[in-house]
């Protein structure tokens, strides 16, 4: 999933100063799960807005709404009834949901009222960790399901580096050394010859360097 922080409301603040309307919009996946957007926490921005906004006597008609994905179209279409009441939208979605609201309706602000992260998973309860940068060539057979790219300090492809102590990064010790972890893995399904290939520097035109990358399912268009 995508992780996601909410940014200092300090800073929320000063980018809705300009608009009295404001649409707070959360979206009920990733950012959901990762207790940042979710209708929970809409409603405890919204409420937290309307309460500094009274303090400050400032004029603000502030609502919440949550769509259940804010990145996909057939549900950001659900705005349509309620978006002409509203001066801007302060979107909890990720960048995605962000930018995906903005494309749809363009003649309104979205404000993005959160910090994107990383591609990461639900370790245990509030604590998310990054386990992919979304290369576009999945190396994860070869490496018995451990990234090296997110999850080693160095990147390394060809690894270990030669530092790790008791099975800990030598860069950051607060966190299990990838390449251990890929060794620990292969030998259990014995596989660790898939590490006596060399790989060449990793190939980044796949995920970066072109624009946008697209993804078009021929078979899944109407
Ligand atoms: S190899 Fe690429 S796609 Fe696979 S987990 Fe790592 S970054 Fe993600
Ligand atoms: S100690 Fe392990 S995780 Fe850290 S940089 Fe070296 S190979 Fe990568």
């Amino acid at each position: 999933m995508i992780t996601a922080e909410q940014k200092p409301i300090r800073e929320i603040r000063d980018m809705i100063a300009p608009y009295k309307r404001i649409l707070v919009l959360g979206c009920g996946s990733c950012v959901a799960e990762c207790a940042a957007g979710g209708e929970k926490e809409t409603a405890m921005l919204a409420s937290a807005l309307r309460m500094a906004a009274k303090m400050d006597q400032e004029d603000f008609d502030i609502h919440e709404m949550t769509l259940d994905r804010q990145c996909v179209n057939d549900f950001i279409l659900q705005l349509d009834d309620v978006i002409d009441q509203y001066d801007a939208v302060l979107s909890l979605g990720c960048g995605a949901g962000v930018q995906a609201v903005a494309d749809m309706y363009q003649e309104i602000p979205v404000i993005p009222a959160l910090n994107t992260e990383f591609l990461g998973q639900t370790k245990d309860q509030g604590y998310w960790v990054e386990n992919c940068l979304g290369c576009g060539d999945c190396m994860l057979y070869h490496f018995g399901g451990i990234c090296p790219l997110a999850r080693c300090s160095k990147q390394i492809l060809n690894g270990p580096c030669g530092g790790s102590m008791d099975g800990r990064c030598e860069i950051n010790p607060e966190i299990d050394c990838a390449w251990q972890m890929i060794i620990d893995r292969l030998s259990k399904f014995q596989a660790l010859e898939r590490l006596e290939k060399i790989y060449p520097p990793k190939d980044w035109s796949k995920k970066q360097g072109s624009g946008p990358r697209k993804i078009i399912r021929e078979d899944q268009r109407k």
